[in-house]
């Protein structure tokens, strides 16, 4: 009980003593104060005073202190006992204030009780209060005092005081062990249990309730504890505790609890079966929260992962080398990898490892190592493993020396890079470099060796470089740097229309190909120049200008252009040769003309006569007009077609119907036919598509053939002069084509012949140019066919034509 604190004292021994004090009190304390009485009063008074002796010997020597006070608090008595605690005869507290023995502290707590004390007469107060004794040490007392009055009416307190100084310095130190447990608990974050399975009690300490976070006010239920171990781990946990209680044997688990605000935490738990006397078992434990440790443990586990991982990737090992026993002091299990090792094998030793270095760049590493541990001074060196499985793998390695307070070099650090796959990538990529290079080096030959040259322009289509070669220097006009493309070439203004169209492209950005441009080169002289650019752009899209190539097509346009006039004069000549045979055949097509013109005129003269009778046969009149007109239209149609054979028309290639080409040859040659007594059998295909070509050159072809055939046919005596003329196609698919024979039964093609007919000026006529099958076949070869020449069988020969039909898109 602390001071302070006041409780009723029931009847006890020290109740008694205070009695005993009361008598001692009323008889005085000597023989002196003896008042004269009779012999029985005297035998009382000796008995009474046998009886204070001896309530004085219990009361000096009860091991109870007594005091009695008064008001203001001065001891009128004390017994020896009590005197004797406190170290103090007495004499010498009675007559001292009772203060005096108290602590400073707690004189206002004494007065105040004392006052209490006399306001409640006869009534017993307790408390528990420290005293210090003459020598300075505490004497803790529990107090019962009580007032009373004296004889004379003046108020006393009587005080029975019982040591409790021990039991107080236990309390004391139960107290404070019990506050260095919880202390501890709580730095340990340890709280402890008891548990009783059978009836479910269940004690905690102060720190289990807080790592299960629980108020101190609840009382721990079996259910509650339950509801907060983690579900995960709740079977595992009741399994544990069903067999510890089965076999009364102590247990140590770990498992988690889920907190309410969703956290984990890791709790490890061991305890302690004990067995009561009744057989009732009881576990008494500890509950330690191990989270701090376990996430600890789990960052480091994932770390040491992640290092193993990102060594695994980087195939990168780390190891510490203990110089002084040449050992490893540490390797990490790439390092085992690495040397082709199991990493589960951590017994391999040093030796071996070494062993499978190449042995002349071991004695180079030794010999690194020495020099390091020497100069204290990190290393790099590079060295290959042959591993078992006869792979050799190259390695960078890092040292860096660790040096010990004693200022020796103690520990190598390192790493171990495996860079087998990197030298074998670079050696690769300076291969395909050196390659590249080569290739690069061609190509630049090629471009400077070629006609061609390069160039780029700036934004403003200026040209901004110009590649410099022999050629370049040859074709390329100098000083090109600085201008634009339409400031070079004088054909700007010949040509505007193509300029426009060049420039508008080049103001679009749009790449460009095969502009064709007159230019000079740097002698001055004309050059044609071909050029193909395309733009170029910045990462962020702008416009930077143009690189392109140019070349010096002089001579192709040249070839072109001869080409052309070769065709021209080809024109030109068959031009000539067909109005060559038209003058050859000028007197059949005269008759063919004269002919109707004649008939013409005798219908006319008919008509007259018919107009003139009377009455006028007008029947007959109209018939003969009819007849005039017929004539006149056929007249008029051979002119008009001779007219298209003589005149000079540009080549027009047309759709044409191939058999109406042939009837039309035939109604111009059909006199020349006749004269030379020559029949023609037409065989011609119907329903043939048509075919693109030019009328007259197409014209002019047949004609050739059908003339030649009526020459070849001159000497027939036997054999009848027959000419046959077939259309038909031939081919199948994309491969149909038109084929024409025109079929003579003359002299025929002997010997070489068929092969020379074709050549110009070949001819075995005394009149003859030898220029028209030449001729006839580059018109067939324009139409993209072709003219061949067979002898027959029998007598004569056989010209085919074979012409394509157009594709079906383009009839
Ligand atoms: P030309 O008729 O002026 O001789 P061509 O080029 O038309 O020129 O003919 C060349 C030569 O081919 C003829 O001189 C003749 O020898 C031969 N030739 C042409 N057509 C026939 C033919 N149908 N039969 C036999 N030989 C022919």
């Amino acid at each position: 009980m602390m001071p302070g604190q006041i409780a009723k004292f029931g009847n006890s021994a020290a109740q008694l003593l205070l009695g005993g004090l009361a008598v001692l009190r009323s008889f005085g304390n000597g023989e002196k104060d003896r008042p004269a009485v009779g012999d029985d009063s005297r035998q009382d008074i000796l008995d009474l005073r046998d009886a204070v002796k001896q309530w004085r010997e219990v009361f000096e020597h009860n091991p109870v202190m007594y005091f009695m006070v008064d008001r203001a608090g001065t001891v009128l008595n004390v017994n020896t006992f009590g005197a004797a605690q406190l170290g103090y005869t007495a004499a010498e507290l009675i007559g001292q204030s009772v203060l005096d023995v108290f602590f400073e502290e707690d004189h206002d707590f004494v007065r105040r009780l004392v006052a209490l004390s006399l306001e409640t007469l006869h009534q017993s107060h307790t408390w528990e209060i420290r005293k210090f004794r003459k020598d300075g040490s505490v004497l803790w007392v529990r107090e019962n005092a009580k007032a009373m009055l004296r004889g004379d009416g003046t108020p006393i307190v009587l005080v029975a005081c019982e040591n409790i100084t021990q039991r107080k310095e236990a309390e004391d130190a139960l107290r404070q062990s019990e506050a260095y447990l919880a202390q501890a608990q709580e730095l340990s974050r340890t709280g402890s249990f008891g548990l009783n399975i059978a009836t479910g009690a269940i004690v905690w300490s102060r720190e289990t309730f807080r790592i299960f976070q629980c108020d101190l006010s609840v009382k721990p239920t079996l259910n509650f504890v339950v509801q907060r171990i983690h579900p995960e781990d709740r079977d595992a946990v009741s399994k544990t505790l069903d067999r510890a209680a089965r076999r009364a044997a102590d247990f140590d688990h770990e498992y988690r609890l889920l907190m309410p605000d969703g956290s984990v935490k890791y709790l490890h738990s061991v305890a302690r079966a004990v067995r009561h006397g009744s057989g009732l078992i009881e576990f008494v434990g500890a509950v330690t929260d191990v989270t701090v440790a376990k996430e600890a443990e789990q960052r480091l586990r994932r770390s040491e992962a992640y290092l193993a991982e990102a060594q695994r990737l980087s195939h990168t090992s780390s190891w510490a080398w203990d110089v002084r026993r040449q050992e490893f002091a540490y390797r990490s299990a790439e390092l085992y990898r690495l040397f082709g090792f199991d990493p589960g094998k951590i017994e391999v030793p040093a030796r071996a490892f070494q062993q499978r270095i190449l042995p002349e760049d071991f004695q180079r590493i030794v010999e690194v190592e020495r020099q390091a541990v020497r100069r204290k001074e990190p290393f790099e060196v590079d060295f290959r493993i042959a591993r078992p499985d006869g792979s050799i793998r190259r390695v960078h390695t890092e040292g860096h020396p660790i040096v010990s307070s004693d200022g020796e070099v103690t520990e190598i650090i390192g790493t171990h890079v495996d860079v087998t796959e990197q030298i074998a990538a670079k050696e690769a990529l300076q291969r395909a470099f050196d390659e590249l290079k080569t290739s690069e080096q061609r190509f630049r030959d090629y471009a400077e060796t070629a006609s061609d040259w390069f160039w780029e322009t700036g934004p403003d289509h200026r040209i901004t470089q110009i590649s410099e070669h022999a050629d370049t220097a040859r074709a390329a006009p100098a000083g090109l740097v600085g201008l634009s493309r339409w400031d070079i070439p004088p054909d700007a203004e010949l040509e505007p229309g193509k300029w426009e169209q060049h420039r508008a492209a080049l103001d679009a950005h749009l790449p460009f190909r095969d502009l064709v441009y007159r230019g000079r080169d740097r002698n001055g002289s004309p050059i044609y120049v071909r050029t193909s650019g395309k733009p170029l752009h910045d990462a962020d899209g702008h416009f930077l200008g143009y690189r392109g190539v140019s070349s010096d097509v002089t001579a192709a346009i040249r070839a072109e252009q001869a080409e052309e006039a070769l065709r021209k004069a080809q024109a030109e000549l068959a031009h000539v040769t067909r109005v060559t045979t038209l003058g050859e055949l000028a007197a059949s097509i005269a008759h063919e003309i004269s002919q109707p013109l004649a008939a013409v005129i005798s219908n006319a003269d008919a008509c007259i006569s018919w107009l003139g009778r009377y009455p006028a046969n007008l029947d007959a009149a109209r018939r003969s007009v009819e007849w005039i007109v017929e004539d006149a239209n056929r007249a008029s149609e051979v002119i008009r077609r001779i007219r298209a054979l003589v005149k000079k028309t540009e080549i027009e290639m047309v759709p044409l119907d191939i058999n109406q080409v042939v009837r039309e040859v035939i109604a111009l040659v059909r006199r020349e036919l006749a004269t030379h007594a020559v029949s023609v059998r037409m065989e011609l295909s119907s329903g043939l598509p048509k075919i693109c070509g030019d009328r007259i050159q197409l014209q002019q072809v047949l004609i050739n053939l059908v003339v030649n055939g009526i020459e070849a046919m001159q000497a027939n005596v036997d054999h009848p002069r027959e000419l046959a003329i077939r259309s038909s196609q031939a081919g199948e698919g994309g491969d149909r084509h038109l084929l024409l024979t025109v079929r003579d039964r003359g002299v025929g093609l002997g010997g070489d012949v068929t092969d020379r007919i074709f050549t110009p000026f070949f001819t075995t006529k005394s009149g003859g140019l030898g220029m028209g099958l030449s001729i006839c076949r580059s018109i067939i070869e324009a139409h993209a066919g072709r003219l061949s020449a067979l002898p027959n069988e029998g007598s004569g020969a056989t010209f085919q034509i074979a012409l394509p039909f157009p594709h079906k898109d383009t009839s």
